[in-house]
């Protein structure tokens, strides 16, 4: 599995649509400051369901759509589309290619699609989960985040290291479930009162 391509439209800085074609390996991206290299992996983020607009280096979700410059005006709505090369199955569907594309609205709210059918956000999450991407995107390391993870806890370390392996999502899979059979408990027993009541 690796990143084929990626094409942001009104994506902060990217006005135009404009899309990078990467190769397997390694990629490298250079550019004077301030020419849109952090937009681009905020953009690859972003597509993949970040939530956090402080990880997203805004104020307000809306920050990601392109505020316009003194030639060009402001844009409407922000698009990412993240192709990946799914040939050895890494992710859990049968295509040998997969796009997951994200469409925002000034007025708010949030559009996935996965090869062109709309989704949710969860589809998404659990899409990539299996492939070791999860949605706290520890895979993105930012500028200065080395430091937070070389000094982390021994606990959030390992924290990082499961959402890697992908452990992380069957963890909060057996909570859900617990808080399940809890609730489930709760009924039981009000059940039960109800029945010694009646009897
Ligand atoms: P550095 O090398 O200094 O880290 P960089 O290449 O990573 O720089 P970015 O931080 O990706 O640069 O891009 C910053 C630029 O993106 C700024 O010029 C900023 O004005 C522009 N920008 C950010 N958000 C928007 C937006 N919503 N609309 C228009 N431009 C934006």
């Amino acid at each position: 599995m690796y990143l084929k391509s990626l094409t942001l439209k009104g994506f902060k800085s990217f006005a135009s649509a404009t899309t990078l074609n990467l190769e397997p390996g390694i990629t490298c991206i250079v550019g004077p400051n301030g020419s849109g290299k952090s937009n681009v992996v905020d953009a690859l983020a972003w597509v993949m369901g970040e939530q956090g607009v402080k990880s997203l280096r805004g104020g307000k979700m809306e920050d990601v759509i392109f505020a316009g410059t003194s030639g060009r005006p402001p844009l409407g709505r922000a698009e990412v589309a993240l192709t990946i090369d799914n040939s050895d199955g890494a992710l859990p569907i049968e295509y040998a290619e997969v796009t997951i594309s994200r469409t925002m609205f000034r007025n708010g709210g949030s559009e996935y699609a996965i090869n062109g059918s709309s989704c949710r956000l969860l589809d998404v999450q659990e899409l990539l989960s299996d492939s070791g991407i999860g949605r706290e995107m520890h895979v993105i390391v930012g500028q200065g985040q080395l430091d937070t993870i070389l000094h982390a806890t021994p606990e959030d370390r390992r924290g990082f290291i499961e959402e890697a392996a992908g452990v992380l999502k069957h963890r909060k899979r057996k909570e859900k479930a617990l808080r399940k059979l809890d609730s489930t408990d709760g009924n039981l027993t009000r059940l039960n009162d109800l029945l010694s009541e009646i009897r």
